[in-house]
């Protein structure tokens, strides 16, 4: 079942959670708030199988619950 993830930019608060627990799929823009670095926060790349748990991981570290994750 592969996942897709990105970031609700409205509700991310800069916090630097996502990126420092899963830094292959989360960077930061110039003003901090989190992007999905692989896809360029578009959401339509399927999240690689070794980074599943460390995306999960960030989903619910997430302060905000800016970390979406969907599946198809
Ligand atoms: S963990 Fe959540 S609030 Fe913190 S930078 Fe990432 S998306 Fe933003």
């Amino acid at each position: 079942m592969p996942y897709y993830t990105k970031i609700c930019k409205e509700t991310c608060i800069a916090c630097g959670v996502c990126g420092a627990t899963a830094p292959k799929l989360f960077d930061y823009d110039e003003e901090g708030v989190a992007y999905g670095r692989r896809d360029n926060n578009s959401g339509t790349l399927v999240v690689p199988e070794p980074l599943e748990e460390d995306l999960l991981d960030a989903e619910e570290a997430c302060p905000t619950q800016s970390v979406m994750v969907s599946f198809k």
